[in-house]
């Protein structure tokens, strides 16, 4: 144990901090798990048994929580499993991730979350937890859930994956009944996108244009249900998590602030839906077909704003991986979803090599404001004490996404051929680098994140 010791003291030299909405250089000394001191770059010797890491002309950034990934284990793992995805999303600078509950089994029992976290606790690279998914019949399952180790309940208000649709209005009701735990909503109105299928299939076919995507799971759609949420959420005062915000109409019905930590209703944006726009369907195809879609360039300006004015609160990935066959079938066969979380990072990065946003506030909604809504101790800031998760981002170090660097098991990515300014160099997560000077160390370092409710 005396050899693991010594190999986690580390000392991170000459690094540009991007923390809690600040910037400035500084030397970061980690022991074990921790880090143990931040403090002004100096030039003092070190003790032999600490590893020097020269971060010069290199960021360094709190690690990615990322609270909204599907990693397909168990059941699906054809798509990915939680070794292969932890590990793509290490080499993104992801240090913990909240997964969801649509696996085979569904999450939606504590016994089926349960046995996700033996196999997160054996597998993952990276720090995991788990939401339950809420059902029409699972209110008992969900009110024994301990609240200091499940994210969230995760509910289907209107969407078309499996069968975890919540439908029944006294359901609905006793989920948003629960105090214990907050909600987190898909909110597509499944009416009206059955309405819309079966006009445009009767129109068009089975191999429609995957350009109609957004006008199938419409505008209205995400509108009518995100509204219907938010009512629900007042009237019962839930704390309400409001998935993969994807329609300028829908920022009109959050509020203002930049602490997520007395907001009742909390914004997510999806790094897919903050990057592309509809032009890319002709290219890209059912690769860029996500639930809900890709829409117009005003919409993806509309995200931006609403990040910047504090309206959405945390940027996630939504990562969720299917085969390159899967996802060639006809666009009505063609499931929804694509792989995100090794890419999250660098794409953020670059809309501030273009000026859309900062690096200071991708770190907060990155890294600090999810650790502040899940109310995570001791991760997400950069700070005496608290876990060592860091990332360490050469700014300037182009580099394009290829087949051969992309980690994924299903081994694509709708940004191939994308050419990113900034690169990820080195990861650590409890003190232990998983990543490092751009590979995969072999090593894993997974802890169950605490909520402290
Ligand atoms: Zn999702």
């Amino acid at each position: 144990m005396m050899h693991q010791e010594k190999e986690n003291n580390t000392l991170i030299r000459n690094a540009l901090l991007i923390n809690e909405g600040s910037r400035r250089y500084a030397d970061v000394a980690i022991s074990g798990d921790r880090i143990i001191s931040v403090m002004p770059a100096f030039d003092g010797e070190t003790d032999q048994d600490t590893r020097v890491i020269d971060a010069t002309g290199l960021w360094l950034l709190p690690g990615i929580i990322d609270d909204h990934v599907h990693f397909r284990e168990p059941g699906l793992t054809h798509k990915g499993d939680i070794s292969s995805e932890s590990a793509a999303a290490a080499a993104g600078g992801v240090t913990s991730f909240m997964e969801m509950p649509n696996t085979v089994p569904q999450t939606t029992s504590l016994e089926a979350w349960h046995q996700k976290n033996i196999l997160a606790a054996e597998a993952s690279v990276i720090n995991y937890s788990f939401y339950i998914g809420g059902t029409d019949s699972n209110i008992s399952e969900l009110l024994s859930a301990d609240p200091g180790l499940v994210p969230a309940v995760k509910l289907f208000m209107g969407a078309s994956t499996g069968n975890m649709l919540v439908s029944r209005e006294e359901a609905l009701e006793s989920i948003f009944k629960i105090k214990s735990l907050p909600v987190a909503c898909h909110c597509e109105d499944e009416k009206i996108i059955r309405a819309n299928s079966a006009a445009f299939r009767e129109a068009y076919g089975d191999d429609i244009d995957p350009s109609f995507h957004p006008l199938i799971r419409s505008r209205e759609a995400c509108l009518s249900s995100s509204t219907a949420a938010i009512e629900r959420a007042r009237r019962a005062g839930t704390r309400l998590h409001l998935l993969h915000l994807s329609t300028a109409e829908e920022t009109g019905l959050l509020t203002p602030g930049n602490d997520p930590s007395v907001k009742q209703i909390i914004g997510e944006g999806c790094v897919h839906h903050l990057w592309f726009d509809d032009s890319s369907y002709a290219d890209k195809g059912n690769l860029i077909k996500w639930n809900p879609p890709i829409r117009k360039s005003t919409d993806r300006e509309a995200l931006l704003t609403a990040v910047r004015n504090n309206l959405i609160d945390i940027i996630a990935t939504d990562h969720a991986p299917h085969t390159l066959e899967e996802k060639r079938a006809p666009y009505f066969s063609a499931p929804s979803g694509g792989p995100m979380v090794q890419h999250s990072l660098v794409m953020m990065l670059e809309l501030c090599h273009r000026g859309e946003l900062t690096p200071e506030l991708v770190v907060t909604k990155m890294c600090h404001n999810p650790a502040i809504i899940f109310s995570i101790g001791e991760r997400g800031f950069i700070r005496e004490g608290y876990k060592a998760d860091l990332v360490l981002v050469d700014p300037s170090a182009p580099w394009t996404v290829r087949t051969e660097n992309i980690l994924y098991k299903c081994g694509w990515s709708p940004l191939e051929g994308t050419t990113f300014r900034s690169r990820v160099m080195t990861t650590i997560v409890n003190g232990i680098r998983v990543f490092e000077d751009g590979r995969l160390t072999g090593r894993k370092a997974p802890e169950m994140l605490r909520f402290n409710r």
